[in-house]
C-alpha cells in the first residue's frame, strides 16, 4: 500500500502509535462513521482493529488511549460495550427491516447502521434471531480491507468466445442438476426426491448424509475430496471441499466456487423438515456440476469446489474456511458463492438475477467477467451488478472479510422466493432453469479464469506502513493466543 504521507498525517501516525506502546489488554467494542474506502483504509493503517464495516460506519475493538486519540484526530467513537468478547457478538439484518422485536432476546442490542444491530448474543440466542426470521453474520475478530486494484487475472480472464469453453458450457445437464436438489432435499429412507429432508444446520445426522452425499460425488469424479471439520455450539459440523489441482507454475493460484448446504425452516419441525431447495440445494447443485464438467479437463490454475456448513446460523463455516485459508496463506485469486438460483415469479419471468460484488475492484472485476460470459454464451439471465449496496450476509462476506475477492450469484431480491426458510422450499417452488444457466455462466468463467497462464498480481492483503509495524497494538490481525479472544 502506498499513501501520500503529509506532514500532519505523520503527526498524527506518531501520536496514535504512541497509545500502542501501553496498550492495555481490554478492548471496547466501538463504531466510528468513515467516509469512503480510503478513509477506512487509513484507519486500518493507524492500527485500528476493524471487525466489520458498512457503508459509512464501521464496528471496531479498541482501548481507551486508541479511543482517545481518535478522537483527538476528529473521528466520532461511540462506545458500545465497554468489555467486548467477540465470542458473542453478530450482525444483525431484521427482517422486515424495522422488525427489531426479535432483538429484546439477547443480551445486547446495539444500533449500529440503518436497520442494521450488532448484538451481544450467545448461539442459542442467536439461533433464536435465526428463527424469527432475523438474518445473523457472526463477527470475526478482524477484518482485511480488499486491495486496491483488479488483480491482473480478473482482467485477463475477459476474453472472447472460445469453442472449447462453449462445449463445456453446451455439457451443462439440467437433468443431473434437479436429480442433485432432489437428493439434497428428500429424506433419504423415503422414495426418491420426496420433500421431508433436512439439512437444518444443527440437524447433524441428516446434514452428515447431505455431506456424504456431496462427498461421494466429487470422489466419483476423481477430484481429491477434505472435510473441513469445525465445531460450533458444541455441534460438529463439516464443509465438503474438492479440489481440482492446476498444472504448472501458477498451480498456486486458485479460483472457488462455492454454495453453502445447510437450510433452515422457520417451522418447529426444522430438525426433521427443512428441505432448502432453493435456499441452497440449488446452489450446491450447481457447484457438484461445474465440477462434473470442469473436472475432465487440466488447467493451469487450481479449482476448488467447496459446500459450507453453518451458512445459516450467521455464515459459520465458511468464515471457518476462509480463516484458515488465510492462515495458510492460499492464493484465492476469487471466489463465485452462490445461495438460491433458482426462484422467479411467472409471470413476470423477467430472468433478471443479482451478482453482489461490494466496493472491491478485484470483486467487481470478477462480476463484470461473469456478466460478459452471460452475455457472451447466450445465456437467459439479466444480470445486475451490484456494488455499494451488496448484501453481507451471505458465505461471500467471509472472504471478503480476509481481503479475498468474492461474488455472490443470486436470483433477484426484489421478487423474493415466498418459501424462504419454510417446509415449501422445494423442488416443486423452483425455476430450474435459472439454475441451469447459472451453472453455465460459472462454468463458462471459471474455465476462462483457470486457464490463464501467466503469473499475475497475487491477492493483495493488508499490511502496515513499514515505519509503524514495530508500534502496532499487539492484537492486529493475528491468530495468536495473545489474542482477546480467541479467532473465528
Ligand atoms: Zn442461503
Amino acid at each position: 500500500m502506498r499513501f501520500v504521507w503529509s506532514l500532519a498525517t505523520i503527526l498524527l501516525l506518531a501520536a496514535l502509535s504512541g497509545m500502542a506502546l501501553g496498550a492495555s489488554t481490554e478492548f471496547c467494542l466501538v463504531t466510528i462513521p468513515y467516509e469512503g474506502l480510503e478513509q477506512l483504509r487509513q484507519l486500518a493503517s493507524w492500527g485500528l482493529q476493524i471487525i466489520n464495516y458498512q457503508g459509512n460506519v464501521l464496528a471496531a475493538l479498541s482501548c481507551d488511549g486508541q479511543i482517545e486519540r481518535l478522537r483527538q484526530a476528529g473521528f466520532q467513537v461511540t462506545v458500545l460495550d465497554w468489555a467486548a468478547d467477540t465470542r458473542l457478538y453478530y450482525v444483525t439484518y431484521p427482517s422486515p427491516a424495522d422488525d427489531f422485536a426479535p432483538l429484546s432476546a439477547v443480551e445486547a442490542a446495539y444500533p449500529y447502521a440503518r436497520d442494521v444491530h450488532i448484538v451481544r448474543a450467545t448461539s442459542a440466542q442467536a439461533e433464536a434471531l435465526a428463527m424469527r426470521g432475523v438474518e445473523i453474520v457472526k463477527l470475526p475478530n478482524c477484518v482485511i480491507l480488499p486491495g486496491r486494484q483488479p488483480t491482473m487475472a480478473d482482467l485477463q480472464a475477459r476474453l472472447a468466445h472460445s469453442p472449447g469453453v462453449q462445449a463445456m458450457v453446451d455439457a451443462v445437464s439440467p437433468t443431473l442438476l434437479v436429480h442433485h436438489v432432489c437428493k439434497l432435499q428428500d429424506d433419504d429412507s423415503l422414495d426418491y426426491c420426496n420433500e421431508f429432508g433436512t439439512r437444518y444446520s444443527y440437524a447433524t445426522a441428516k446434514l452428515n448424509e447431505a455431506a456424504q452425499y456431496l462427498y461421494d460425488e466429487y470422489a466419483t469424479l476423481g477430484l481429491s475430496v477434505t472435510c473441513d471439520a469445525f465445531v460450533y455450539n458444541s455441534k460438529p459440523m463439516t464443509n465438503v471441499v474438492a479440489e481440482l489441482s492446476g498444472v504448472g507454475p501458477v498451480s498456486n493460484h486458485i479460483y472457488i466456487i462455492c454454495a453453502h448446504y445447510d437450510s433452515i425452516s422457520w417451522d418447529s419441525d426444522r430438525y426433521k423438515i427443512a428441505p432448502g431447495a432453493d435456499d441452497n440445494a440449488s446452489g450446491s447443485a450447481a457447484v457438484l456440476e461445474a465440477a462434473r464438467i470442469l473436472s475432465q479437463y487440466q488447467f493451469p490454475r487450481t479449482l476448488r469446489f467447496v459446500n459450507f456448513a453453518g451458512e445459516e446460523l450467521g455464515l459459520i463455516g465458511s468464515a471457518h474456511y476462509a480463516g484458515e485459508a488465510f492462515r495458510r496463506g492460499d492464493l484465492i485469486d476469487g471466489v463465485i458463492n452462490l445461495d438460491m438460483i433458482g426462484y422467479e415469479s411467472v409471470p413476470p419471468n423477467d430472468h433478471i438475477v443479482e451478482i453482489h460484488a461490494g466496493i472491491d475492484p478485484a470483486s467487481i472485476a470478477l462480476a463484470e467477467t461473469l456478466i460478459d460470459n452471460i452475455s457472451e454464451y447466450g445465456l437467459l439471465l439479466v444480470p445486475q451488478n451490484i456494488t455499494e449496496t451488496a448484501v453481507k450476509c451471505g458465505d461471500h462476506a467471509s472472504f471478503w472479510n480476509r481481503g479475498y475477492a468474492a461474488i455472490l450469484g443470486i436470483e433477484d431480491l426484489d421478487d423474493f422466493n415466498p418459501h424462504y426458510h419454510s417446509r415449501n422450499d422445494t423442488l416443486a417452488n423452483m425455476q430450474t432453469q435459472m439454475m441451469v444457466e447459472y451453472t453455465k455462466a460459472c462454468v463458462a468463467t471459471l474455465a476462462e479464469l483457470a486457464s490463464m497462464p501467466n503469473e499475475t498480481t497475487p491477492t493483495p492483503t493488508w499490511a502496515a506502513p513499514p515505519i509503524l509495524r514495530r508500534y502496532l497494538p499487539i492484537v492486529l490481525c493475528k491468530w495468536t493466543s495473545s489474542n482477546p479472544t480467541r479467532g473465528p
